[in-house]
């Protein structure tokens, strides 16, 4: 038998990166993925012909820089395009723009509030602080507060100093954004409605050429060229253990294959509630992993058009089409929007954010043809009337509806449409209760505690059993850092 320095569980973007890093390190690496391409939430796929959809997430924000210069991404074609603009139709025909010019973004926001354009100067000059006190802990491995090893005392120092570092008025601004509800902190600058509810999701986001896709295919080729090997199309069922070690995993094929180290890149529930026999792990350990919350409450649908949608406010093409698109009214729309989620529907009039990529990319559709990619905010995974399978196209005709008031044409140049439920996300993707992020980011679940309090160094109770997925610190998103944290972790054992 074939035996491996390391098996990956899960060919998703972060499983790629721990690959490509253990690969590169000398190790014999086999990744292994359910589905019959890598990527996980990652990826491009054609679903109709000459149409491509990044399927599930859909612009990258805080993709690692240590990962495109480590594993040399852009010798793969890696290009990001930024998302310069957002533009936010409002109901009673006016809008607000941001745009890559500072002086009309100021000059857009003073046309609603005068004191909010004034007020946005010193915002964008807090949250650049903001990204830079919260980035280092990006690339940082979670020390253990518990523990009086002289090397994660000195982690924790190392931590602490960095946020003393800050000084006082930034660390207090800092603890106020991470504990603060965003509606609330905001209110704290702004009273235009409509920017905060645009500014409510931070962004900083750009668009990969080819689609999300592209970010798994380029990690795959860096995998590969190290020697890497990548099988599609190979669920894993179970993990093999032995005397408390781990030395393998057995396929749904009933194929069995051995291993070192196996190495998890999907979320704890699935990997120790489902492919991990319990006897193996004690209650407490099976007790927290139960706990780990992970409610899916987001959709995706994705639209091949005919032509560019015409929004009544801002007609015809222009720039404000080339960007972030989002329908988020106000605060209360999205408060309102919630609440339906929160007992058990989806929302009546979502929270809509846009990208229309082959404005981007025309390489996205066929000429003079466009596609949408409209992520959806809410929508929970556990209806209170009805399965998603018999509400699926319900769910499209809502969010159909609520762009059409804004952008009338809308009904008429669909030409194909997606809708992807957390139920779908779940199915075929692997995202227990379809939540994007294998785990919900909350403070509860950040950083030493993520996954669960006592185990956010990628290691488990299993010997030579880890973790590399968006599970683990530093979460979700299309970041590669948990992958990357995890190789570094698993090569010093
Ligand atoms: C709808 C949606 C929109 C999003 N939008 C954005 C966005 O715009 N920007 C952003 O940065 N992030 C976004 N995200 C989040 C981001 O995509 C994820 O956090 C990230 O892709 C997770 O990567 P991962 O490699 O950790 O895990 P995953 O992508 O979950 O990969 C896990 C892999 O394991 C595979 N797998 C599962 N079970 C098995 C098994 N038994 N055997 C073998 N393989 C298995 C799965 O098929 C999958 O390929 C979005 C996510 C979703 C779902």
């Amino acid at each position: 038998m074939n035996k491996y320095d390391a098996i990956i569980i899960g060919g998703g973007h972060n499983g790629l990166t721990s690959a490509a890093y253990l690969a590169k390190a000398g190790k014999k690496v086999l990744v292994l993925e359910r589905r019959h391409l890598v990527g996980g939430a990652a990826v491009t796929e054609e679903i109709y012909p000459g149409f491509k959809y990044s399927v599930c997430s859909y612009v990258v924000s805080l993709l690692r820089p240590e990962v495109i210069r480590e594993l040399e991404l852009p010798k793969y074609d890696l290009e990001i395009i930024p998302l310069d603009s957002t533009f936010s139709p409002l109901p009673d025909g006016n809008y607000l723009a941001r745009w890559g010019d500072h002086a009309k973004t100021r000059r857009e926001i003073a046309r609603h509030s005068i004191t909010d354009a004034d007020a946005y100067e010193q915002y964008g000059q807090l949250m650049v602080q903001m990204a830079m006190a919260v980035k280092p802990l990006l690339g940082t491995i979670p020390p253990k507060p518990t523990s009086w090893n002289p090397k994660e005392l000195f982690g924790l120092a190392s931590v602490g100093n960095h946020f003393r570092r800050l000084g006082e008025k930034l660390l207090y601004d800092l603890t106020k954004l991470m504990t603060m509800s965003s509606a609330d902190f905001l209110d704290e600058w702004f009273e235009t409605e409509v920017l905060k509810a645009t500014m409510s999701a931070i962004r900083s986001w750009g668009f990969a050429r080819g689609g999300m896709g592209t970010i798994s295919r380029v990690i795959a080729d860096a995998a590969r060229h190290f020697g890497a090997e990548i099988r599609t199309s190979a669920a894993v069922d179970y993990v093999l253990i032995k005397n408390g070690r781990a030395y393998g995993v057995v396929l749904d094929s009933g194929e069995e294959i051995h291993a070192n180290i196996v190495v998890s890149g999907v979320d704890p529930k699935r990997t120790f509630l489902k492919m991990v026999d319990s006897g193996h792990l004690g209650a407490e350990f099976v007790q927290q992993v139960s706990n780990f919350k992970i409610r899916g409450s987001s959709a995706k649908v994705n639209l091949s058009l005919d032509t560019l949608p015409d929004f009544t406010c801002l007609p015809g093409n222009g720039p404000h089409l080339a960007g972030a698109i989002s329908i988020s009214p106000s605060i209360d729309y999205i408060e309102r929007a919630y609440d339906d989620a929160k007992y058990g529907d989806f929302s009546r009039r979502p929270y809509l954010d846009i990208i229309i990529p082959s404005t981007l990319d025309p390489s996205m559709a066929p000429p003079g043809k466009h596609v949408m990619s409209i992520f959806v905010q809410y929508a929970p995974y556990h209806l209170k009337n009805g399965t998603w399978l018999e509400r699926r196209e319900e769910l499209g005709d809502t969010v159909i509806d609520t762009l059409s008031a804004y952008a009338p044409n809308i009904k008429d140049i669909v030409l194909h449409r997606q809708v992807i439920t957390p139920w779908d996300l779940e199915q075929e993707f692997g995202l227990t209760e379809g939540n994007i992020f294998q785990g919900e980011l909350t403070l509860d679940q950040l950083f030493f505690l993520r996954p669960v309090p006592g185990w956010a160094k990628y290691r488990t109770p299993i010997k030579n059993l880890y973790m590399c997925g968006a599970c683990t610190h530093p979460g979700g998103g299309v970041m590669a850092a948990s992958g990357r944290l995890a190789a570094l972790e698993i090569l010093k054992d």
